[in-house]
C-alpha cells in the first residue's frame, strides 16, 4: 500500500496522502508515525519504515467538508462495488428512476449495477420490472471518501478510522 491514512492532532482522520508526502511531514516533525508497515523506504541519507498512519502534530482547523461528490468512483466505493440488484461485480451506474423518466442525478437515485441488470432494467421504472433494490441508496456516511481514495479501506486503519468502537 503506497498511500497513508492523515490524522488530525485531535486524532480525527484528515485525509489520504501518498507515502512519500507523509514521510516528508514526518521528517519535518509535522507530524508523527502513527502506524509503519514493514516496508523500508530509502531516501539519500536515511532510512525509515514506510508510515501508514500519521498524526499531525499541530491541529489543522477543517473547513465545513461538502457532501460528498457524486461520481463513478465514489458510488461503487459506497455499494462496496457490488451491483445493487443482483450482488454481482458492478460495471457501471444505474440510476434507479431513469432519466429519461425524469429521475435526478442524486444520490438517492444512483446505484451500482453490473452490466446484465443495467441492460435487463432499461428505461423502466422497479415498479415495472421484478427487480428490487438490496438496499436503498443515500448520501454515503461521511468517511466513504476513505475508501474513494484508497479502494476499500485497509483492515488496520480501521481503528483509527471508528475509535468510538474499538475503544
Ligand atoms: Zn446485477
Amino acid at each position: 500500500m503506497s498511500k497513508a491514512l492523515v490524522l488530525n492532532a485531535t486524532y480525527e482522520p484528515l485525509c489520504v496522502v501518498p507515502v512519500r508526502r507523509a514521510v516528508v511531514l514526518v521528517l519535518k516533525e509535522k507530524a508523527e508515525v502513527l502506524h509503519a508497515t514493514e516496508r523500508t523506504l530509502h531516501s539519500e541519507r536515511t532510512a525509515m519504515p514506510a508510515p501508514s498512519v500519521i498524526r499531525l502534530t499541530h491541529f489543522v482547523k477543517v473547513p465545513y467538508r461538502a457532501r460528498a461528490a457524486l461520481n463513478r468512483r465514489a458510488v461503487f466505493a459506497r455499494d462496496d462495488n457490488r451491483c445493487q440488484y443482483c450482488g454481482a461485480a458492478a460495471e457501471n451506474i444505474d440510476h434507479v428512476i431513469p432519466r429519461s423518466r425524469g429521475g435526478l442525478h442524486v444520490w438517492e437515485n444512483v446505484v451500482a449495477a453490473c452490466r446484465p441488470c443495467n441492460t435487463r432494467k432499461r428505461d423502466r421504472l422497479l415498479s415495472e420490472t421484478t427487480m428490487t433494490l438490496r438496499r436503498r441508496p443515500g448520501v454515503p456516511r461521511e468517511l466513504t471518501w476513505v475508501a474513494v481514495a484508497v479502494g476499500s479501506v485497509p483492515s488496520l486503519w480501521e481503528p483509527y478510522l471508528h475509535p468510538a468502537l474499538s475503544a
